[in-house]
């Protein structure tokens, strides 16, 4: 007989475990609370700038193994799109400075010995002091391994950390910095060619997948929000969605992609991060100059990352939560302000969209990350995945894909059982 797993949750964790397990021969069925999937990753019309926009712009980089597997699995790796080599453009706006950051294509870091390539004005001693990040210690900070200071730091550890962690970097956990550090900037060129959904993270990461699981038999239920868990001895017997009641037979298994805050609250005990940082991200419908590369670092201002989009020049702002009670048009201007500068652009604002996720990941410090759980449960026929358990990783893409894997191995090794 088929084996049926239940799948709670369609963001991108639920969706890389409903695939796996759909093509490993199961009968999935997937719940979702809202009435579209993605989760926080995810594309949506906007009626301001009339444009379709993602509620955050997300990158993805080559060293993204799960995370690119994933889109291999959907067919939509080729929509996955960015420079051959992982160069990265940077400007400051305090100082007019540009530089370009230029990571090459190999397998080892040999960028650092070379000064053309490397961030201007910081020496190989500078790359060497970062070492320490690479073994830190779980309990650790960012700020008690290295130096938080300093042209390297400004440059790129910090901007690069900021967007890793979603925490100021000082405070955040060094053991995610260093598994950071460890996938990309030593992984060398090959794998920090920056990765953009282009056409949408919807159309690329999140209906492809929909559309293969309903090829594949799966059932897809939206506005079906998981209410309870029903017990039945050290398993789940009953998932209850309000109206209606699912029983779970004794060779089911279920996994659970929610969010920290629904697993916790379906799960009474379960220990789970309970801080959470906002990330803004602002939409502006403007095409952008013919030169304006794809991704653009920014340091020395407000934003901090330009991303060019047909019709739409698009920026992220890290660790936002004092931003969260700045009123939208003040904002807009001041963000526009840093475009401008940033792309050599002189216009009026023109539409624009600003997206606030307050919960946008869990806070990266390491008391957070000590509290989140791993895949398996006291259940055992239950198995947790969302970027916020245990991954070894930041909350991204990369990790929620990979936490996805993970459930779906136990579900599998629980069928061989
Ligand atoms: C603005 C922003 C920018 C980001 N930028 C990047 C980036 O550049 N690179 C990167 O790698 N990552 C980025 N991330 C992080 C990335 O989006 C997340 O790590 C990832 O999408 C999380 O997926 P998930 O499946 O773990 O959780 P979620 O996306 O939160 O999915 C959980 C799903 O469960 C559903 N659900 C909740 N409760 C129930 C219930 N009771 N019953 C049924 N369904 C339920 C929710 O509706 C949701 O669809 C960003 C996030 C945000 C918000």
């Amino acid at each position: 007989m088929q084996n049926t797993v239940h799948i709670i949750g369609a963001g991108i964790s639920g969706l890389s475990a409903a695939v796996r397990l759909a093509n490993a021969g199961f009968k999935v069925h997937v719940h979702e609370a809202t009435q579209q999937a993605g989760g926080r990753c995810r594309s949506y019309f906007d009626a301001a700038t009339n444009l379709t926009i993602d509620n955050g712009n997300h990158l993805l980089l080559s060293g993204n193994s799960y995370a690119v597997a994933y889109a291999r699995s959907i067919g939509t790796e080729a929509g996955l799109v960015g420079p051959k080599r992982a160069q990265f453009p940077f400007v400051d706006l305090a100082t007019g400075q540009r530089w370009q950051l230029d990571l090459g294509d190999g397998r080892l870091p040999l960028w650092v010995f070379d000064e053309a390539r490397r961030v201007p004005d910081t020496g190989l001693l500078d790359y060497l002091a970062l070492m320490p990040l690479i073994w830190a210690a779980p309990g650790k900070r960012v700020g008690d391994t290295i130096r938080c200071e300093g042209t390297l730091y400004q440059r790129l550890v910090q901007p690069l950390l900021l967007a890793a962690l979603n925490v100021d970097p000082p405070e955040g956990s060094a053991g995610l910095a260093g598994a950071v550090v460890r996938e990309t900037l030593l992984a060398g060129g090959r794998a920090c060619r920056p990765l953009i959904a282009r056409d949408g993270l919807s159309a690329v990461l999140v209906e492809p997948a929909i559309e293969l699981l309903k090829g594949n038999g799966a059932s897809i239920q939206f506005g079906h929000e998981l209410r309870e868990f029903g017990m039945s001895a050290n398993s789940i017997g009953e998932l209850r969605f309000g109206e209606d009641t699912v029983a779970i037979g004794p060779d089911d298994a279920v996994v659970l992609a929610v969010p920290p805050r629904a697993a916790a609250s379906l799960l009474p005990g379960l220990k789970t991060p309970s801080k959470f940082r906002a990330i803004v991200n602002a939409h502006f419908r403007f095409d952008p100059p013919r030169d304006q590369p794809a991704i653009l670092g920014v340091v020395g201002g407000l934003v901090e990352w330009l991303f060019a989009f047909p019709q739409r020049l698009s920026i992220t702002i890290s660790n936002a939560d004092r931003l969260l009670e700045l009123p939208r048009e003040q904002l807009a201007q001041t963000i526009w302000r840093d475009i401008c500068k940033a792309a050599g652009i002189r216009s009026e604002l023109p539409p624009w969209q600003i997206v606030r996720e307050r919960r946008a990941t869990f806070e990266a410090t390491p008391e957070q990350n000590a509290l989140r759980p791993g895949a398996a449960t006291n259940r055992k026929n239950l198995f947790l995945a969302g970027d916020w358990t245990d991954t070894g990783l930041p909350a991204t893409i990369e990790g929620s894909a990979r936490s996805g894997n993970r459930a779906a191995d136990l579900v599998l090794a629980m069928r061989r059982a």
